[in-house]
């Protein structure tokens, strides 16, 4: 760590804290000017690389994400925001399993499970197009599922 005054990189803690989101914060004093400064420190949340189906990974993409919910969600009462938040809790869910890799399939089931809580429609469009819903039956099965 080096001094944001003087660029000095010996530091010495004088005070450590805990706070309430597992961050740590420590007080420092530059031994080469005796400026004093905190630093704060944690953890960075990194979401599991995706499995695809043919075996191949990739990054979790949240634009790919949102460009498939707004597809969904085109002429629906469902605002920008609303898709925002959606690839927000399918991206803390996936931090959250702290895995390294999850298949794509968990991504999709939690994008769908969130789209259904969300708008209807929309939810039975990106059904069709990533659930591969492709024969009209299972698709009238998933209508009369949400209809009941
Ligand atoms: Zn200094």
């Amino acid at each position: 760590m080096h001094c944001p005054y003087c660029r000095e990189n010996r530091t010495r803690v004088i005070d450590t804290s805990h706070d309430v989101r597992g961050g740590v914060r420590r007080r420092r004093v530059c031994l080469s000017c005796n400026e004093r400064f905190s630093t704060y420190e944690r953890a960075i949340l990194s979401s599991p690389l995706i499995v695809k189906r043919d075996g191949t990974r990739e990054e979790f993409d949240r634009e790919k994400l949102a460009r498939g919910f707004r597809i969904a969600c085109a002429k629906r009462p469902v605002s920008a925001n609303d898709i925002d938040r959606l690839v927000g809790e399918v991206e803390a869910t996936l931090q959250g399993m702290g895995k390294a890799e999850v298949p794509s399939r968990v991504v999709r089931d939690l994008a769908i499970a969130g789209l259904k809580g969300l708008d209807h429609t929309a939810y039975i469009r990106y059904a069709i197009v990533y659930l591969g819903l492709d024969d009209l039956n299972s698709i009238r099965d998933e209508i009369d599922h949400l209809l009941e």
